[in-house]
């Protein structure tokens, strides 16, 4: 074995994982602790004092001096306060970390985003640990923290994160499915969600990115003339990867399986210097977090190789977008609910929960559509290479005449001639593999799970996965409910499998099934015809964020979280006004940094070539030299309409960003104002000489080669 194939073998060596719990606590307290890990049991509280000391320990042998309360707060980064081991008692410098430390985490955290929930005079907010990640050290040049994964919220105890709710609702899918799955006939079992999110991202050289001020501040460039060739050979899509970045590849995937990350999956993506990471799936919230390492390490590795890692939604016009694809499904005592199975009662199980999906991501695709909006997020949906703002299910081909025969019911013949009925033997064998590729849709059936493929690159999972678990909770909940009505009703006894039981369930899932078929489309989402289609069907489609966020204003959406336990009504209003705010300031960075290039970068590079053109215009007529002239006068003209067009095009964004007080008009205001300075200053890229031009080039970032 080499150095480089023994880095597998330092899998999880970062990590308080299982080997760790099994050295550093004794017998007793690490099963204590695993059983909450592994079993969602409540946290036993008088083992947290040797858990921590344990930690300490384990910390300090890997150099660690300091240690944090890791969280994910409303910025949609994360967040750490490090504090030392240190004490002095006595005088004495001792090493101590206390169960207390362990537990609750106190930062003075007033800057915080909390739309509300917190005034400044009542600033105190609360980090709670979060035993189902488990902790991990961080490393950096000459040293190293060790960093515990919390929750934080108000002293009230209002979520002031992302983590929460998504614990929440982890809850909620898991009482729900509790309730259906007793009236399958299963015991009781744990609840799993599992979640592999794809990461896409680019890779651009470090000292191009320095002297892009757009890139620098927002993510993206603002400004950019397509490159001749950019991905129309469609040759960088799987194909082999540079050096350069393989290196850079292999140097992430070192950190993160240290992370106890699974890193597994690498390729080149459709536009030239985008890339992709995916994991092997995990545990959800344990998924979720770890995704928020990967960005962090992209981001910090990147640096190391003089790249820099964009996880912008669209850091260049004109060629794809970067997305996160989360691959989300959810299991019940191990075993996979969305996994079709191989008997007739594996696949009524199957079907009512494909059935509960569908029904879910119908009646709550404005939710759906909020939980991945935000300004990055709008130049990708929507445009041609991405999924359409139109949330659709994509079930495939075989799976669709699965569950028109399921909706027809008796009436219907499946293709062997035999009515269809759920769980009798009547029941097609559903194909293990009955999906069909289909990159378009933006919710995706692929075989044993749902890929949700709308949210973009640099989100974190747990809003659109808060939002999933939430509304399949409630359709699980509702089918339920029915069954046990059928129940009462003496019609059927759903805890053994008669055919009373699946008369009444498929009653329960056809009426649900034409009710809410219409989110089914597995056409291509890209076509122009989809979304009139959509909207014939009555699907909503949001175009923007502001439009996508007002399903959090919608009354009956707050009584639904409410309901589950997942947010109160309070909390989801604070949300939709912070992702509201976060929005109008990202487009307000924008704005003003497009003019400041603009101004200052754009315009006096323009007018040396305009002054040089005229130079050299008024030298040629001096010298009474006819040729050329013509050239010379034609580029004049030119140039001299670009600079007006320049100056106008900035006073107008100047405007804009005076304007109205209306975060939602002047947002618009200054996106058009951005796009309308972006065709003038795009047409004078073709018109200024390369030296003069102040901006890197498309052709020069994207080519890494
Ligand atoms: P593709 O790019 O073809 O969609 P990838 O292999 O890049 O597929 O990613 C698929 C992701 O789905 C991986 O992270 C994989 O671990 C994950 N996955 C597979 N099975 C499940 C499951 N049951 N639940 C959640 N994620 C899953
Ligand atoms: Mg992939």
């Amino acid at each position: 074995m080499t150095e480089e194939t023994k880095n597998a073998t330092h899998f999880g060596e970062d990590v308080f994982g299982d080997k760790a719990i099994r050295t550093y606590l004794s017998k007793e307290t690490a099963k204590k602790l695993q059983a909450t890990i592994q079993e969602g049991k409540p946290l036993d509280p008088s083992i947290a004092g040797e858990v921590a000391h344990g930690i300490r320990h384990w910390a300090m042998d890997r150099g660690a001096t300091h240690y944090t309360h890791w969280f994910l707060p409303m910025t949609g980064s994360t967040a750490e306060k490090h504090d030392s081991f240190l004490e002095l008692k006595d005088g004495e410098p001792i090493m101590l970390f206390s169960g207390k430390n362990l537990i609750v985490g106190e930062p003075d955290a007033s800057s915080f985003p909390s739309g509300g929930i917190r005034s400044t005079f009542e600033a105190r907010g609360y980090t709670a640990w979060d035993p189902t990640s488990p902790a991990f050290i961080k490393r950096h040049a000459n040293g190293a923290t060790l960093c515990i994964p919390t929750a934080f919220c108000a002293y009230t105890g209002e979520s002031l994160d992302k983590k929460t709710p998504l614990l929440r609702s982890m809850q909620a899918l898991d009482k729900s499915l509790k309730r259906l799955m007793k009236l399958f006939g299963r015991g009781e079992a744990h609840t799993g969600c599992t979640l592999g999110a794809e990461q896409e991202y680019f890779l651009v050289d470090k000292e191009y990115w320095r002297k892009r001020p757009d890139l620098v501040l927002t993510g993206r460039t603002l400004f950019g003339a397509p490159s001749a060739k950019g991905q129309q050979l469609e040759d960088h899509y799987f194909g082999t990867i540079p050096d350069r970045v393989l290196s850079f590849m292999n140097d992430v995937e070192r950190e993160l399986w240290k992370l106890g990350i699974p890193a597994k999956t690498r390729h080149n993506e459709v536009a030239p210097a985008q890339f992709e990471l995916a994991p092997q799936f995990e545990e959800l919230n344990l998924a979720s977090d770890h995704n928020m390492l990967v960005m962090d390490t992209l981001r910090n590795v990147a640096d190391k190789y003089g790249l820099k890692c964009l996880l912008h939604e669209k850091p260049y016009a004109g060629v794809n977008g970067s997305g996160k694809h989360n691959n989300w499904s959810v299991a019940y005592g191990g075993k996979n609910l969305l996994d079709p199975g191989t008997n007739p009662d594996e696949n009524a199980v199957f079907l009512t929960m494909l059935t509960a999906v569908v029904e879910a991501v119908d009646k709550h695709a404005d939710l759906l559509r909020a939980s991945v909006a935000g300004a990055g997020n709008d130049h990708r949906l929507g445009a041609n290479e991405a999924p359409p703002a139109v949330i659709s299910i994509y079930v495939g081909d075989q799976l669709a005449e699965v569950l028109d025969r399921l909706e027809n019911g008796g009436g219907a013949k499946s293709k062997s001639g035999t009515a269809m009925k759920i769980g009798v033997d009547t029941l097609p064998v559903i194909p293990k593999d009955a999906t069909d590729r289909n990159r378009t849709s933006p919710f995706a059936f692929t075989g044993n799970k749902f890929e949700f493929r709308a949210p973009g690159s640099s989100v974190c999972c747990s809003g659109p996965m808060t939002v999933l678990n939430t509304i399949v909770a409630e359709a699980v909940d509702r089918i339920a409910g029915e069954l046990e009505k059928a129940k009462v009703a003496g019609k059927a006894k759903p805890d053994e499998h008669t055919p009373a039981f699946h008369n009444a369930l498929q009653k329960i899932l056809q009426a649900s099934l034409k009710a809410h078929k219409r989110v089914v489309f597995n056409g291509n989402g890209y076509e122009a015809e989809w979304p009139a289609e959509a909207a014939r069907r009555g699907l909503p489609n949001a175009p923007d964020t502001p439009s996508a966020l007002a399903a959090l204003a919608k009354k009956e959406n707050a009584a639904l979280f409410a309901r589950y336990g997942v947010m109160t009504e309070r909390e989801l209003r604070s949300r939709h006004e912070i992702f509201l705010e976060e929005y109008a300031k990202k487009v307000r960075i924008e704005g003003a940094c497009a003019r400041d290039i603009a101004s200052e970068m754009i315009f006096p590079a323009v007018k040396a070539e305009y002054l040089e053109t005229v130079k050299a215009l008024a030298k040629a007529q001096s010298v009474d030299v006819a040729c050329g002239t013509t050239a010379l006068r034609e580029s004049l003209v030119e140039l001299g309409t670009g600079l007006d067009a320049l100056k106008a095009g900035i006073g107008k964004l100047d405007k804009a960003l005076d304007g109205s007080p209306s975060a939602a008009v002047s947002s618009e205001d200054i996106l058009s104002s951005m796009q309308s300075l972006r065709t003038t200053v795009d047409s004078l890229e073709k018109r200024v000489s390369t030296e003069r031009w102040p901006l890197p080039k498309y052709r020069d970032m994207l080519f890494l080669y």
